[in-house]
């Protein structure tokens, strides 16, 4: 299928009040701009540099989401850049950050990643360690948390329901409660594969790439 049919039927499974993030990583210019002027602005990249390459070659109302994790080292290049960091997950990241907008006097938001199957293989802070991030984060003046995103592990329709359900538990306890920095907007969780069960149970972000492009090719990639 082509871009423009895949998400025609994608469209239709995403209701309103649920944000389509397409999820543009190893692809092409000109096919994010296909994807642009098909009325997308939101776009995700996994990796800081493949979006500095891409961000000056593309419109100036594109709101990008860096969604792969972040090493603090590379703070630096996306100050000003990005509209919404997903993979907040450390207190040392966090501070990076802090750090970094402050001296440009900017204000970053960022939702914090959660690993919810404890997977080694995956970054996010587990839940128990979450309220300390919460804490840190309540310190910062030039960090807003916006909400929650997770990648889940791999599993079957009714595992997935189970960490959907989670994570939608933990986002409402914590919007119950009332913070200065941090804020219960955004539910960043759903993929390609699962993405219609993720709205089904709360999601108000769904990041979808080879669902929109179609299949990545990253051999292509390899340097
Ligand atoms: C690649 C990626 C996606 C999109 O995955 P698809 O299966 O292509 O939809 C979503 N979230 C993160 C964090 C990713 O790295």
């Amino acid at each position: 299928m082509s871009i423009e049919e895949n998400l025609k039927e994608i469209r239709k499974n995403v209701k309103d009040g649920v944000t389509l993030l397409a999820v543009s990583k190893t692809k092409p210019i000109d096919s994010i701009k296909q994807v642009y002027e098909l009325g997308i602005r939101d776009f995700g990249e996994n990796k800081v540099q493949e979006l500095m390459d891409k961000e000056p070659n593309l419109p100036d109302d594109i709101r990008w989401h860096l969604i792969g994790h972040l090493q603090r080292n590379k703070v630096k290049y996306i100050v000003g850049k990005v509209y919404l960091i997903h993979s907040l997950d450390s207190i040392r990241l966090l501070k990076e950050i802090e750090k970094h907008y402050k001296a440009k006097n900017l204000m970053a938001q960022a939702l914090i990643q959660i690993n919810i199957g404890k997977e080694e293989s995956k970054t996010g802070v587990y839940v128990e360690h979450l309220q300390e991030l919460i804490n840190a984060c309540e310190e910062c003046k030039n960090v807003k948390i916006k909400g929650l995103m997770s990648v889940i592990p791999k599993g079957n329709e009714e595992q997935c329901r189970y960490y959907f359900k989670k994570l939608k538990n933990i986002f409402c306890d914590l919007r119950e409660k009332s913070f200065k920095n941090v804020k219960m907007d955004v539910l960043s969780m759903g993929m390609t594969h699962d993405y219609k069960i993720a709205i089904e149970e709360g999601s108000n972000l769904v990041r979808i790439g080879e669902g929109i492009f179609g299949k990545r090719d990253y051999s292509i990639h390899v340097k």
